[in-house]
């Protein structure tokens, strides 16, 4: 059977095929290739097989497996082009936001290759008997289901802790990206990895309920939207199942009064414009105290202005389109509202009369509670302003979010940054005088609707294990 799923896999299918996942390119309208989709038959033989080879792949050492997971790297470094190529047909990428994510995914298999021995080694524990410690035993093939925005890194995040833990994998990625979720499972392959232990499967979120509820698969993570998660984690619960889940975000970022207030727009303004805006950990909401608001506003408008759409296979190109065109009119929908509900638009706002799905970089003040760009994640490149009585009504707006992803401060004083950044704000990452990013070494996920458990460093690739509390003792005769 495995073999069979293979060969679906494998080939594009003419775009006509019922049971097809196919790409568009968002630039142009275009659509792209079409792929035949699995079963949820299919699906479950892979289970099957994934777990067969996990079973072996658990007795591996940490040595076979850094090899191979230092191959994947490689084979990521060499096809850097043609992957980021394919995230830009696929959902819109620019091609040098696509190299670097490539790189970062090349680096954090290099980072696991040589931490997960270390991050697992057993912890002996001095609880007064005679030998007890902690065992980090993998759990089992874990189910990881995707989003589109970063297409290979979202995926490479979960897969090299998880491999490297012993466990197997099943990819069900973005339904809009299947050419990168294939591309995916070749690296592992080319890398050398047992051909079952890693598998994509090419199928409709309605039938991931049915895959976690098979004996085969032990855990399941997604990161994606928070309508998902709780539909996923209510499937896990049904059959008492692990699930980590990393979820939206609706990122604060506090503009203090001592702030330089041109840095402070530009570090903002990155934030927001991280990959066109349409990322979990873009900054979302600039709470900003009155007394540097205009500044702060004209910098922001200054500072946002810089990203200029554009092709996005052109390297200077600073923003591409949006993932698609049914996204963007749910951006510009969410700008509309608010603007109706009293917010003022300082910068943007108009889609613009070309095919494809294009959003211009878009500023937007006087944001208050009951508009979508105050209560609302948007997805795109809309930088919300809100303005703040002083440093506590800052943190109070900005903790008056069900989200609690990432989260920054902006000050001239670092321990006042410090303070509010470990103290006040309730996120999973708090950043001073920085954008929020993720980082191997760093544990990444949120709070609240953001979703539960964390990615990356040991506090990531210990989710998916079974932490065992080991009690040794010699048995004493009692003759
Ligand atoms: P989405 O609709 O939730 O899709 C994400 C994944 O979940 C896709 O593979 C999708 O499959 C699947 N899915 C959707 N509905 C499902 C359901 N009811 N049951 C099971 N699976 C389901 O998310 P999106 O709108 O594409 O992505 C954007 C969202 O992801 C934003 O909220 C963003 O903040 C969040 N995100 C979070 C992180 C993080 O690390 N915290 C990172 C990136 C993105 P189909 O494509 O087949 O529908």
């Amino acid at each position: 059977m495995s073999d069979q799923l293979e060969a679906t896999a494998a080939k594009p299918a003419p775009a006509t095929e019922r049971s097809a996942q196919q790409a568009v390119n968002p630039a142009t309208g275009e659509p792209g290739h079409a792929y035949p989709a699995h079963s949820i038959d299919d699906a479950h033989a892979a289970a099957e097989v994934a777990h067969a080879a996990f079973k072996s792949w658990r007795r591996t050492s940490f040595a076979h497996r850094s090899k191979l997971m230092r191959q994947a790297g490689a084979v990521l470094r060499q096809r850097a082009d043609e992957f980021a190529a394919l995230m830009t047909e696929e959902m819109g990428k620019t091609l040098t936001d696509g190299r670097a994510e490539i790189e970062k995914c090349a680096a954090h298999c290099e980072w696991f290759a040589d931490h997960a021995a270390t991050y697992l080694a057993p912890e002996p524990v001095d609880v007064g008997g005679p030998e007890a410690f902690i065992a980090f035993n993998p759990l089992g093939v874990v189910l990881a289901v995707m989003p589109w925005n970063f297409p290979f890194w979202q995926a490479f995040r979960f897969a090299a802790p998880a491999l490297m833990a012993g466990n197997g994998a099943l990819l069900k990625h973005a339904s809009n990206v299947p050419g990168c979720a294939l591309a995916i499972e070749r690296v592992f392959h080319e890398a050398g990895f047992p051909r079952d232990l890693f598998r994509t499967l090419l199928l409709p979120s309605s039938d991931v309920k049915a895959l976690i509820e098979d004996d085969h698969v032990a855990a399941v993570t997604l990161t994606g939207s928070v309508t998902a998660g709780k539909s996923v984690a209510a499937a896990a619960a049904g059959v008492l199942k692990k699930c980590v889940l990393e979820l939206g975000g609706s990122d604060a970022y506090v503009v203090l009064e001592d702030a330089d207030v041109a840095a402070a727009a530009k570090i903002c303004a990155t934030a927001r414009m991280v990959n066109g805006g349409q990322s979990c950990i873009a900054g979302k909401r600039f709470i900003v105290v009155r007394d540097i608001l205009e500044a702060f506003e004209a910098a922001m408008v200054e500072a946002m202005r810089g990203y200029a759409m554009g092709d996005p296979g052109d390297e200077h190109s600073k923003l591409g389109p949006m993932q698609s065109v049914h996204a963007r009119d749910e951006i510009h929908a969410q700008v509309i509202k608010s603007i109706a509900a009293g917010a003022q638009l300082l910068l943007g706002g108009e889609v613009p009369d070309r095919p494809g799905a294009w959003y211009p970089a878009t500023v937007l003040a006087d944001v208050l509670p009951g508009q979508p760009a105050h209560d609302d994640e948007v997805f795109g490149p809309v930088a919300a302003i809100i303005a703040a009585k002083d440093e506590a009504d800052a943190i109070r707006i900005a903790n008056a979010s069900d989200y609690g992803l990432g989260s920054g401060v902006l000050t001239g004083d670092i321990d006042r940054g410090r303070r509010i950044a470990t103290e006040e704000l309730e996120a999973g990452m708090s950043f001073v005088n920085e954008n929020v990013r993720s980082d191997s070494r760093m544990p990444f996920g949120g709070v609240k609707h953001s979703g539960y458990g964390r990615e990356c460093a040991a506090f990531g690739i210990r989710e998916f294990t079974n932490i065992k509390s080991v009690h040794v003792r010699a048995l004493e005769s009692t003759a």
